[in-house]
């Protein structure tokens, strides 16, 4: 490519710049201003900007814009500062860009893929320009965040994802495909609103909606190989277990809502369990929900409890469920899925009939909040926790913030600061009024699914969390901080990678051989980078001497 397009190209596009060279040799001169500017200067320009800007939603349109037309600039500013940028590119300013994807879209990201393109799948995916893909983020937009179904405009959470995954993980931006399924959309608001994208239809929940998955993953395993990664993301409860079940054995696919949340979650319990110096198989665990999220961490904590000695039926009498009709216990009247069974109980003596009535009953040392409903943790239910435990363990993962069960604040302010904490979406500093100061972990998959999802075993998760629980110092842990910095992610995915490509070898699992001496290294060197490349040609001499007789 020269000349224009080569600008127009958001993958090689350099802005002012290119240098004199390149502009000479490309067709690029006097197409640009004559300055020849540095990627510094550039981003300087940006955080310059950005801080003009008050509105969450204006910033997500700058960010994404600057994506649109300079992908390296926009991965290294992400990554100069994603502790600020990570809340506008993904969860929570993420969520509200979905809920108006159609009214602030500017140019279109990723894959569409409709339900009246059945049949004709694989010339959709050959549109798509790259011809080596190796990670997938899919939705079809049931539940997206705790915002429940937003069809097609769904689309900004595999955007936003895959995003994190170039920022946190150095996966090459070309070899991320972002997929949003469009089978319709139940949501009465976006079936009316002129700007929708999607198909104006009712969801169709019929065989046709399965065979189009299906063909999906046909069509992208076959054009980029049995390899390639394939992660569902907020996918309504049902159609997620269904098809992480139908697919695990045949793909490599892995549901994040699922498998990624367990992960993070367990890696708190991990850290939590460190500092209060009790083991894992002496807490009791209470959810409030009892969806993926819920069952995917329940699961991994069984396992781990598990690994230290007891048995699994033991392990799943320490955890219980409540949901939208209360407790999951034996014989009641609404019904549990199979999913749920093992973690429904017998009922106590007297069953408690709203979450605070089951904090009291069961006296759990640990709440997970992942019911999508907002502030559900009120306050009685945290200084229950508190009186009940010397340190509490309060985990309000739902997304976006204004899902989350609790706010930081509350969580430590009415446990004196004994709360071991962690949300989904981040929460600024907590000052009590002692001076006392908290920095809340953000418990967000965000930590596990860049690092090391080339793999679906489900030790996997496992590894995840020890590798995460090892990156905090014990100076962190003292201040209750559950999880490492954000700032510190990119060596986090590194770290995550290589405990399981080192669990890979050990169990024979690994596919590329020889296996390198020093992963890590060989990790480093697959990271890709957002400095400029030159377009220059390899020009030089030969010796004077070699060009004529002697
Ligand atoms: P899901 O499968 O739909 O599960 C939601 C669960 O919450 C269901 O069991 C539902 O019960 C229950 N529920 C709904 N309203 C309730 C209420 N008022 N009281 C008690 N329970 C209620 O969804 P999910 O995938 O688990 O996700 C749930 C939340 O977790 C979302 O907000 C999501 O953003 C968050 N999440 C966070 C992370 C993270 O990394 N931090 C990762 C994944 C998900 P019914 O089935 O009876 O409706
Ligand atoms: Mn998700």
């Amino acid at each position: 490519e020269k000349g224009k397009p080569l600008m127009l190209n958001p993958r090689t596009n350099k802005g002012m710049a290119f240098t004199l060279q390149e502009r000479q040799m490309l067709g690029l001169q006097g197409l640009l201003p004559p300055k020849i500017e540095t990627q510094d200067i550039q981003a300087l320009r940006f955080h310059k900007n950005l801080a003009k800007m008050s509105d969450p939603l204006e910033k997500y349109i700058y960010i994404m814009g600057i994506q649109e037309r300079n992908e390296k600039l926009f991965y290294r500013v992400l990554q100069d500062d994603i502790e600020r940028l990570m809340p506008i590119v993904y969860t929570p300013t993420v969520g509200l860009a979905c809920s108006q994807y159609g009214h602030i879209f500017r140019r279109p990201k990723g894959l569409f893929i409709s339900i009246s393109d059945r049949g004709h799948i694989r010339s959709i995916v050959d549109n798509w320009p790259e011809n080596d893909v190796k990670a997938v983020v899919i939705t079809d937009g049931e539940r997206i965040l705790g915002l429940g179904d937003l069809g097609v405009y769904g689309m900004g959470i595999p955007v936003g994802k895959l995003c994190l995954y170039t920022a946190c993980a150095g996966i090459r931006p070309d070899k991320c495909l972002p997929v949003c399924i469009d089978v319709g959309t139940d949501n009465l608001t976006l079936l009316k609103d002129p700007f929708y994208m999607g198909l104006y239809q009712k969801r169709d929940r019929s065989k046709l909606y399965d065979d189009l998955i299906d063909e999906f993953m046909e069509a992208i395993t076959d054009r980029y190989g049995q390899n390639t990664l394939i992660q569902f993301e907020d996918f309504g409860n049902h159609n997620a277990f269904r098809f992480l079940r139908k697919y695990r054995e045949r793909y490599c696919t892995f549901n994040d809502d699922i498998q990624g949340t367990a992960a993070v979650a367990l890696a708190g319990m991990l850290a939590a369990q460190k500092v209060i110096g009790k083991p894992i198989t002496e807490h009791k665990v209470l959810f409030l929900g009892a969806g993926e999220a819920a069952l995917g961490i329940a699961n991994l904590i069984v396992m781990a409890m598990m690994e230290s000695g007891i048995s699994a039926e033991e392990a799943y009498k320490k955890i219980w469920m409540f949901d939208k009709y209360g407790l999951l216990v034996q014989s009641r009247e609404q019904k549990v899925d199979t999913n749920q069974e093992p973690f429904t109980h017998q009922p106590p003596d007297q069953v408690p009939k709203t979450f605070v009535d089951a904090v009291n009953v069961l006296q759990p040392s640990a709440i997970i909040g992942v019911a999508g409903a907002g502030r559900l943790f009120t306050h009685d239910v945290i200084k229950a926790m508190g009186s009940i435990n010397e340190r509490p363990i309060i985990f309000a993962l739902s997304n976006p913030t204004v899902k989350a069960e609790c706010t930081a604040e509350e969580a430590y302010t009415l446990t004196e600061g004994r709360c071991l904490f962690a949300s989904g979406s981040p929460f600024e500093r907590v000052v009590l009024k002692d001076g006392r100061s908290f920095k809340p972990g953000q418990g967000n998959n965000a930590y596990i699914f860049p690092g090391g999802s080339h793999t679906h075993v489900p030790l996997f998760s496992i590894w995840c969390c020890i590798a995460l629980t090892h990156q905090l110092t014990n100076e962190e842990l003292a201040q209750g901080r559950l999880y490492p910095p954000l700032s510190n992610i990119r060596d986090v995915s590194i770290c995550i990678a290589v405990k399981v490509m080192e669990f890979l070898y050990a169990n024979h699992m690994a596919f590329h051989y020889p296996e390198p001496a020093d992963k890590s290294q060989y990790i480093q060197s697959k990271v890709w980078s957002n400095e400029y490349e030159s377009f220059m040609p390899d020009v030089y001499d030969w010796p004077q001497s070699t060009a004529k007789p002697s």
